[in-house]
């Protein structure tokens, strides 16, 4: 089950229970539709950027309350609170079963993280990837906080990390193919900085799903894989580890870590492909104000 991020462990899931399923008629045509890539109206468009805002002003919320001597379950509850305050459901929580609103995933750990009662400490770095659904549209967005100060080696992996969504999102636009926005990920953290791109876990399409097609690996070639479409709505995710690209499953069975142990960081944004330039859905505006506002926050990175 690699995963909330990608789309392969569901399909892997979605196969098996259309095997089991008596009813697989109906389950196939299910499978069918959720993956084949759905073009979004304007209409739409907005309505998955009034869910991909409301992801970031939650994402902005944990960043005025994260600091040392917290757990990661309270950011958790934090985040699920904000979300249906604001009148919507947090779409991790009972994907697949997973038990939380978000994933949160602490230093080795890449992504799909449990939040525990481990209180976070100086020097952490915290994944905290959201997702909700308003208006029957879904929204994705991550983002790695500092807590405290952290080595200039842990500052360049998110510096690197972050620069190479921005690089990625350059290349998402109408005309262009999926393996372009993939190899401009890959060069400005493989190529440029010898990171390791992790290969199991990709960005995907979403929209009344949380995973559509097409996949968005962060590693590829140019040219290559699915057209990229105006009206095409997609997550894409840089997951970077400082070292090997290994990963393993931890025992929960959901959480991703580096095989090295060494850290990650992951950045993701939702965007809607269009002529000349992408527009992006998500924001990171009013998380950074509040990153940049927390004092127990390192962010000058
Ligand atoms: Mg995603
Ligand atoms: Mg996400």
């Amino acid at each position: 089950m690699l995963v909330l991020c990608t789309g392969f462990r569901l399909v892997v899931a979605d196969i098996l229970k259309y095997l089991k399923t008596p009813t697989y008629k109906s389950g196939f045509i299910y499978t069918f539709i959720k993956y084949m890539i759905h073009y979004k109206s304007k209409a739409e468009v907005e309505l998955m950027r009034e869910s991909s805002l409301l992801v970031s002003k939650t994402l902005a919320e944990v960043a005025k309350f994260i600091k040392a001597g917290i757990s990661t379950l309270d950011v958790d509850r934090v985040a699920e609170e904000f979300i249906r305050d604001n009148a919507a459901i947090p779409s991790f929580k009972g994907y697949q079963d997973f038990p939380f609103a978000c994933c949160i995933s602490v230093n080795d750990a890449v992504v799909h993280g449990f939040p525990t009662k481990d209180l976070l400490k100086d020097g952490d770095i915290v994944t905290v990837d959201v997702g909700v659904l308003k208006n029957n549209f879904h929204g994705d967005s991550a983002y790695t906080f500092a807590v405290g100060e952290i080595s200039p080696e842990v500052k360049q992996l998110l510096r690197v990390t972050k620069n190479s969504l921005l690089r990625g999102i350059e290349k998402a636009v109408h005309g262009n193919r999926v393996g372009d926005i993939a190899f401009a990920v890959q060069y400005a953290t493989e190529k440029e900085h010898g990171y390791g791109v992790v290969r199991e876990l990709v960005g995907h399409g979403i929209g009344r799903h949380l995973h559509e097609d097409p996949q968005v690996p962060n590693y590829g070639k140019r040219g290559t894989g699915a057209k990229l479409k105006e009206g095409m709505v997609i997550c894409i995710e840089p997951m970077i580890n400082m070292g090997t690209k290994n990963v393993f499953h931890d025992k929960d069975g959901w959480t991703i870590r580096t095989e090295d142990g060494k850290p990650a960081a992951h950045f993701e944004h939702t965007i809607c492909i269009q002529r000349g330039k992408a527009d992006i859905l998500s924001s990171f505006a009013e998380i950074e104000a509040a990153e940049h506002a927390n004092i127990n926050l390192f962010s000058d990175y």
